[in-house]
């Protein structure tokens, strides 16, 4: 198989040494092994909880923040390596809605009070975040929303439902869309509230999908109370803050770190798995052709997601680039999930052990081998191609603002 990894610059030798070293003396069997058992995007709260504490008290926790908000200050490049070491490492991981989602709209969009009262409990954890947009017949076409804010004194009174909303079961908080004008232009009668969810008229609804994971939600907001001071920009401007928010999920975060560590344990799996011939499944050329052609593809994502970086730390957007971003990391996910599906064959549908926080627990050593977490984690990535804005989408993006189509 082709072995070829980009080499750190002798200059972040040292940055990357020191996160090396901080992730071997604080990242506990037990949290490594709650991440190496999730098999969704996010960690359970009690694990990203945890990590979330310890990072913060290192003071690496807002690592993409604006330095004056708390921010660490770091360069793309750094900011890149502190995330490959936190693949490599098995790090569980964070709770990003709030982290990486809601705080980048505060420090840009917020009012200072805003900053000063959300931005601090963010990162403690005081605050756990869920993100209300997608509705009922509000999907791709978000714009078509319906949940409803209207003004009462100084107060708004919401009303409406949210739909695959993830862990809102655990959220106190959503940072949601709202409809404050019906009679303007669809995208111009959007607002951006900030919904405290542990007051009378919200309800969450679990959904069970197919993976067996209850991680998404319905809410239900009826007559909810947000105070005016909760408005993020002006009555209106909730389309463009939205539109901010969704480049940042789709290209902010990095994923050809957690997708090349992933390729890594693959291989690492099937060197130790049995062939039919009696050789390792490694041995096997189908099988490495496709694994190297996966780590390519990762590695070419792994440039166009330092680019982005360094525009993003340039003040640039990186506008159609996300969707790129978007595209490559889902489909490269979706394949690797299915390649360690076929890898573990009947071992891989081992679905009832899992979850260990929730059902029996199993010795680590089994954990260590991807089997038992394969049939979950590929049913799950097929909603890769669906959050974020579903990629039919984002190839309709691509062709409107890069092939001018
Ligand atoms: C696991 C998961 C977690 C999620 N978490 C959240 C969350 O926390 N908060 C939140 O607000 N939302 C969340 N979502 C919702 C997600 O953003 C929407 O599902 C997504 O935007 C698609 O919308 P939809 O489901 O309404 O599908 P639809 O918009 O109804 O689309 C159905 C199909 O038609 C295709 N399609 C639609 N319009 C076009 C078009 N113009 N051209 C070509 N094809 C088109 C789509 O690609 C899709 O294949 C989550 C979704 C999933 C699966």
């Amino acid at each position: 198989m082709l072995e070829l990894d980009f080499e750190i610059a002798p200059d972040y030798r040292e940055f990357r040494d020191t996160v090396r070293q901080f992730l071997q003396s604080h990242l506990s069997e037990r949290l490594r092994f709650g991440a190496r058992a999730t098999p969704t995007v996010f960690a359970e709260p009690e694990i990203a909880r945890e990590w979330q504490a310890i990072l913060f008290d290192r003071g690496w926790l807002a690592y993409n923040w604006p330095r004056e908000f708390g921010g660490t200050g770091w360069s793309p490049v750094e900011r890149y390596i502190f995330e490959r070491e936190c693949a490599l490492s098995d790090a569980p991981g964070l709770p990003v809605l709030g982290l990486k989602l809601l705080a980048p709209v505060l420090c840009h969009y917020g009012t200072p009070a805003q900053q000063t009262h959300y931005l601090p409990k963010i990162l403690s954890g005081e605050h756990y975040w869920c993100q209300g947009f997608s509705e009922p017949g509000a999907g791709s076409d978000l714009a078509n929303l319906r949940t409803t804010a209207v003004k009462n004194g100084d107060h708004y009174r919401v009303n409406g439902s949210k739909i695959w909303t993830t862990h809102a079961h655990f959220a106190d908080h959503m940072f949601c869309l709202v409809r404050t004008d019906s009679s303007v232009k669809a995208q111009r009668g959007i607002s951006f509230l900030l919904v405290d969810m542990k007051q009378p008229g919200v309800r969450v609804r679990p959904i069970v999908t197919l993976a067996g994971d209850h991680e998404v939600n319905e809410v239900f907001l009826d007559d909810v109370r947000v105070h005016e001071t909760d408005l993020v920009g002006a009555e209106g401007q909730g389309w463009t803050i939205a539109k901010f928010l969704l480049e940042n999920e789709r290209g902010g975060s990095c994923h050809a770190p957690k997708l090349l560590a992933d390729i890594r344990r693959l291989r690492s799996d099937a060197s130790r798995e049995p062939a039919d011939d009696g050789g390792t499944l490694i041995l096997d050329p189908l099988f490495a052709s496709q694994l190297a052609k996966l780590k390519l593809e990762a590695q070419a994502l792994e440039i166009t997601e330092l680019r982005i970086l360094e525009q993003l730390d340039n003040g640039q957007r990186p506008g159609p680039q996300t969707s790129i971003v978007k595209l490559v990391a889902s489909d490269v996910r979706r394949r690797i999930d299915a390649l360690a599906m076929s890898a573990f064959g009947y071992a891989g549908l081992q679905l009832e052990t899992h979850r260990p926080l929730y059902g029996p627990i199993v010795p680590a050593a089994i954990y260590n081998r991807g089997a038992q977490v394969a049939a979950p984690r590929y049913l799950n990535s097929q909603a890769w191609a669906i959050f974020g804005g579903s990629n039919e989408i984002q190839r309709n993006i691509i062709a409107k603002t890069v092939l001018m189509l």
